[in-house]
């Protein structure tokens, strides 16, 4: 199979989808970016090489993305059994932001890591005194999984999601009002909205993705930098709750471990097999990438991808 003539018809198969979304625009400087624009890079896990074609080397956020390693960097630091104290591994039904499941349910932790309360108390889970330390461990720790020693916060999107981000801080307030993270709400919101900030491209993603594949260990140097356990977790709540609202129908019809961001990012990671990043910025109503998700599905279906299969 060639895989690079594969890429390149992904590409020419899913160029079209994007006109049937729309880019973000509830964070103001997500609207700016070019709908049209569409990359997809792979990292075949069996030859241990990358392939990469269209828009692969244009930053992006990295925005829900970065709940996956957030997640892991706080799975590392406190191991399985704490983390899960403070947050479930349930798939909820209700939008990324919402607050209803909490409520109707009288929680005393979020649903799941990868909804916006979840993150945020994942957030407050990391070491560091404040949002600065926190997040110079996060974005060190995105930098050694994602393979990039240049990744960097973009400053614009940064200040628009704060500016902005009043959803969030309910969210956060509602939760802190009953004691569900420790810290100070506006210092973890902090770091929260910078986690979101970080520019990455396809190539980031699809080495973060092959990470997760390959169980925790690097395959670009055979370290190993996850424990396995976490890694499989991580692969697991992918599943049931990385496309939003969308998930279930995701797992049935496209069937690999996967998480979406609203910057238009997609990862999937498939055991032992392969890591994907896709990226078009143009999100269908639930807020995933619609040519991503076009382009995902091509690719799977063609190198018989699902793990379900
Ligand atoms: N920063 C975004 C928010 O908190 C992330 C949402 C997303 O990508 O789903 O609203």
């Amino acid at each position: 199979m060639n895989i690079q003539k594969l890429l390149n018809d992904t590409l020419d198969n899913s160029a079209d989808s994007y006109k049937s979304g729309h880019v973000a625009t509830y964070i103001p400087a997500l609207g700016k970016v070019d709908p049209t624009l569409l990359g997809i890079t792979y990292y075949d896990l069996k030859n241990n090489l990358v392939y990469s074609a269209g828009n692969d080397c244009t930053p992006f956020a990295i925005e829900s993305i970065s709940k996956v390693p957030v997640l892991l960097l706080a799975l590392e630091e406190n191991g399985l059994k704490n983390v899960f104290q403070h947050v479930d591994e349930e798939p909820t039904g209700f939008s990324f932001n919402s607050i209803l499941n909490m409520e109707i349910n009288k929680r005393h932790y979020p649903m799941n890591p990868f909804v916006n309360t979840g993150a945020i108390v994942v957030n407050s889970l990391i070491p560091g005194k404040d949002s600065a330390e926190r997040f110079d461990r996060i974005l060190n720790f995105m930098k050694e999984i994602c393979n990039d020693p240049d990744l960097t916060l973009n400053e614009e999107i940064y200040h628009s999601e704060s500016q902005t981000g009043n959803m969030n801080r309910s969210l956060a307030y509602y939760m802190k009002a009953n004691d569900m993270f420790k810290g100070d709400v506006e210092d973890i919101l902090d770091s929260y909205f910078k986690q979101c900030s970080v520019n990455v491209t396809t190539k980031d993603l699809a080495n973060l993705a092959a990470l997760l594949a390959n169980g925790g260990i690097a395959p670009w140097n055979n370290q190993r930098i996850l424990r396995e356990e976490n890694a499989t977790v991580v692969k697991s709540i992918m599943v049931t709750a990385g496309l939003y609202d969308q998930s279930g129908d995701f797992s049935s019809h496209v069937g690999v471990p996967s998480k979406s961001g609203v910057g238009g990012g997609l990862i999937s990671a498939i055991p032992q097999k392969a890591g994907i990043g896709v990226f078009g910025p143009a999100l269908d109503k639930e807020g995933n990438s619609v040519a991503g998700i076009k382009a995902l599905n091509f690719l799977v279906k063609k190198l018989n991808l699902n793990i379900f299969e």
